[in-house]
């Protein structure tokens, strides 16, 4: 694929530039190529080397992106490429995030077809995901105006770190997004990931408000499962909306970090905690706990889940069939 100019970025001096995509701001100079590998400053002008590059295409269930309350039990035609804004030690997809996947083009006319031909398999459009799409910008944006042109969705899993313009421009042709929340402390972020929690808290503050989102919370012991912490995380999202799903994600050893697995009751307690605050908080990796959605007003079950098997038994029009409450929150059923 030929390579593409970036958007979002400055000229400085002496050949440097700045790119403003997301708010590492990156200064590159003349053959380097910022934080996220996929954008190089060749002879003062910043390019993209990721447009059109597919690392991976799969479909998937919406269930594990994770998104429960948005087309709940529908598939996704889920797609990413390779390179990523931060460098977190305990990375679950290192080798799309830090390695240079093989890839192959789909130009997005191609890919916006191929989610066309997967609503036959009861997709719902397109999830960029597996890496981080925010980095993917130019390509991202391009493929979700067509896909809003053909009235599919478009999802995003991220860590939320863009900066406020470009975002502002993507937004509307977004439909839902996943965001990882990955502490609730800036000490954490910056040591393991190389990021900031302000920015990641000013974008899911303003995402929520205009798409649908959920969060997902990957727990570590002894880096991010202090229970204060746990619930001051909790009563912040609950101060946008408690109505946003919480995903609590069990953390495995993985890339540089070698801390052992998540314990089953430590994941308990930060449900329950998270639970003073969040009308919806699940548990993720962890097969066999109860993962169904109630209704607020009476308790019935409105979702059943095992896993990726998951069954609308308690919605119709919108409504809870055993009590008739409104189902708003619960997108696509
Ligand atoms: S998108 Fe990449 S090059 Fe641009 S500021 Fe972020 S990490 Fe740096």
């Amino acid at each position: 694929m030929p390579k593409t100019e970036a958007r979002y970025y400055e000229s400085v001096d002496k050949g440097r530039v700045r790119c403003r995509l997301c708010p590492q701001h990156c200064m590159i100079n003349p053959a380097r190529s910022g934080i996220c590998r996929v954008r190089t400053n060749e002879a003062g002008k910043l390019y993209t080397h990721i447009y059109g590059e597919v690392a991976a295409l799969a479909l998937d269930p919406l269930e594990k992106k994770p998104l429960y309350h948005f087309y709940p039990g529908r598939q996704i035609l889920s797609v990413g490429t390779w390179g990523c804004n931060f460098s977190c030690a305990f990375c679950q997809n290192y080798r799309l995030a830090h390695e240079q996947a093989e890839t192959r083009v789909i130009l997005p006319e191609q890919l916006a077809e191929l989610a066309v031909r997967a609503r036959d398999q009861d997709s719902v459009g397109i999830a960029f995901t597996y890496n981080e799409p925010s980095i993917w910008f130019e390509y991202v944006l391009d493929t979700a105006r067509l896909l809003k042109s053909r009235g599919l969705k478009t999802v995003l899993v991220t860590n939320g770190f863009i900066d406020p313009e470009p975002l502002n421009e993507l937004l509307p042709f977004i439909d839902a997004a996943n965001i990882d929340i990955k502490a609730f402390s800036q000490d954490f972020y910056k040591r393991n990931c190389k990021g900031r929690l302000q920015e990641v808290k000013d974008n899911i503050a303003f995402m929520a408000g205009k798409i649908h989102v959920e969060l997902t919370h990957l727990l570590i012991p002894g880096e991010n499962d202090d229970p204060g912490e746990t619930e001051a995380m909790a009563a912040w999202i609950s101060s946008l909306d408690s109505l946003i799903p919480l995903h609590l994600s069990r953390y495995f050893p993985a890339y540089q970090m070698e801390r052992p697995a998540t314990e089953f009751s430590a994941m308990l307690q930060a449900q329950k905690i998270c639970r003073q605050h969040l009308h919806y908080v699940y548990l993720g990796n962890l097969p066999g706990v109860i993962n169904d959605t109630a209704c607020l007003e009476c308790g019935q079950v409105l979702i059943a889940r095992n896993v990726y098997n998951v069954k609308v038994t308690g919605i119709k029009d919108g409504c809870c069939i055993h009590c008739g409450a409104r189902t708003n929150h619960i997108i696509g059923c």
